[in-house]
């Protein structure tokens, strides 16, 4: 069985992939540290805890398992406090990356998957983003993810490590047979909260800005189901395995939801009473954030089978009912 090295195994993206690879007949190796990550979400094989920036650590597991490939997810994703300590994201999203690949290069994995994602655009010129769309990042998140998609580009010319950089518009739901879910600490991402007010955890949602130039007046996001985006990975990987160059690829269905159609959704899939708070629009949100996903659909072949609205919040809500309520 082939191994595939995955940082940030343990978190919520990277463990759906993991089953994924193992579903594919690959062993998912996880090197996760922890912090934001569980060991209950690692199932599919083994888990080595440290950090991806203990080179010399990562070099022994490379030695164990000999990896054909790694995919690396582990890195800081809060925005605003990307904002308040970007040394802490500069560090850990760049610095921990580098060290990552000198681990790899000494090891002689040659091909890499990362986690980057919208946030290298800013704030865009239209309705929808196409990969050509300047990236001109709004915070040191979006900055460090940017800052790796040019490592990984020199790094191919100099090292011949390929690289696919996959950004992904909005991950939302849940594993379909409820097996690993979303579980961040804080949770801020939509959905989850939505799900927390319908469960009773949260007295209400508060919309984020209700006087957007959008339809209905809040922000319009491309969700993008868990399970369709760890399948994009899988598809990146046959491809580089095939000699696909490095390259990026956004990762989004291709149409957007607004923040009351997700509510909607999640008061008549959840039949509970969800109360709404309209408040201010927080600092850095664009109006529109849609993928442009036909690069994607056309060279790996890759199609969303999850990604309705209705079946991403029905699987979420299960995962919530399982994990937060029952459990
Ligand atoms: N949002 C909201 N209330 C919340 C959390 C999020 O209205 O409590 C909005 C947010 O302004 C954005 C959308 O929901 O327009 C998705 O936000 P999320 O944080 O889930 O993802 P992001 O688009 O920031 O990556």
């Amino acid at each position: 069985m082939e191994n595939v090295l995955v940082t940030g195994g343990a978190g919520y993206i990277g463990s759906h992939t993991c089953k994924a690879l193992s579903q594919a007949g690959y062993q998912p190796v996880v090197l996760d540290n922890l912090v934001y990550g569980h060991d209950w979400a690692v199932k599919w094989g083994p888990l080595e805890v440290f950090d991806t920036s203990d080179s010399a650590s990562v070099e022994t597991v490379i030695k164990r398992y000999e990896p054909i490939a790694a995919i690396h997810f582990a890195a800081y994703a809060y925005v605003g406090e990307s904002v308040t300590n970007p040394a802490k994201y500069y560090r850990n999203n760049v610095i921990g990356t580098m060290k990552l690949l000198d681990a790899l290069y000494a090891g002689g994995v040659d091909k890499l998957i990362f986690s980057s994602t919208c946030a290298t655009y800013g704030i865009p010129d239209g309705e929808t983003i196409s990969e050509l769309q300047p990236q001109r990042p709004i915070n040191p998140y979006g900055h460090t993810k940017l800052m790796v998609e040019q490592i990984l580009r020199d790094y191919d010319a100099a090292y011949g490590l390929r690289s696919i950089a996959l950004r992904y518009f909005n991950a939302a739901g849940a594993d379909p047979h409820c097996e690993i879910g979303e579980d961040h600490n804080p949770e801020t991402h939509l959905i989850p909260l939505v799900l927390d007010a319908a469960g009773g955890k949260r007295d209400n949602i508060t919309i984020f800005g209700t006087d957007y130039d959008t339809p209905d007046g809040t922000c319009v996001r491309d969700y993008i189901h868990v399970t369709d985006l760890a399948a994009a990975h899988l598809l990146a990987l046959e491809m580089l395995k095939n000699g696909n160059k490095t390259d990026a690829y956004n990762v989004g269905v291709g149409h957007g939801c607004s923040v009351r159609e997700v509510i909607d959704a999640a008061r008549r899939l959840t039949g509970k009473k969800i109360e709404v708070v309209e408040g201010e629009r927080r600092p850095g949100d664009p109006p529109f954030l849609v993928a442009e996903s036909n690069r994607i659909r056309d060279e790996f072949g890759w199609e969303p089978s999850y990604s309705s609205l209705d079946s991403i919040v029905e699987t979420a809500w299960s995962w919530h009912q399982k994990h937060f309520i029952n459990d």
